[in-house]
């Protein structure tokens, strides 16, 4: 699949804009974790506490295993997801909404004639994050290639080319086929 077909496909998911039944059982499902254990909550500074071990124990290669976790993640979830949501587009609408709902911020998709973004309003990673010469949103970013790629059905790429922790009001990340 070539950058515009992946560009066209991912202009096809943000047509579901609309609230549906699935993304309303996905909430509902969520919070019933909660209620039965199967759930936990950790706070940010925790969050931020993990990132920072990493980084004193591995380097630049924290990096690497934060990325490589989320985008783990954003594969397996999606894997799960598509055998009750098999309608791919719809599907990215759930994951979209129902994020925001767990505090990782609010995801956009935007679309360009050349390009393909996805901009996160209040990434949990870079909200609280101390101010950084560099992006910050390493697990966000390898989640977000996790999930694009399983709905795409191809491997992207995803980069961080602007960061709320570098001073930018957002974080912006861009679609990339490898
Ligand atoms: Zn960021």
């Amino acid at each position: 699949m070539n950058k515009t077909s992946i560009i066209h496909n991912i202009q096809s998911n943000e047509q579901m804009k609309m609230k549906n039944l699935r993304y309303e059982q996905e909430i509902i499902e969520f919070f019933s974790l909660f209620r039965e254990n199967k759930a936990i909550s950790i706070p940010l500074e925790a969050f931020m506490d993990f990132k920072k071990a990493l980084k004193d124990c591995f380097g630049s290669g924290g990096v690497v295993i934060l990325s490589e976790m989320g985008k783990g993640h954003g594969i397996y979830s999606t894997k799960r997801l598509l055998d009750e949501h098999p309608n791919r587009p719809s599907l990215l609408e759930v994951i979209t909404s129902y994020k925001q709902k767990e505090g990782w911020g609010n995801m956009e998709f935007r679309m360009k004639p050349s390009e393909a973004e996805v901009i996160i309003t209040k990434s949990f990673e870079a909200e609280y994050h101390e101010r950084s010469k560099e992006p910050v949103c390493h697990f966000l970013r390898g989640y977000l290639e996790g999930v694009i790629s399983q709905i795409v059905g191809k491997e992207i790429k995803v980069s961080e080319i602007r960061c709320k922790a570098t001073g930018n009001e957002t974080c912006v990340f861009k679609i990339q086929p490898p």
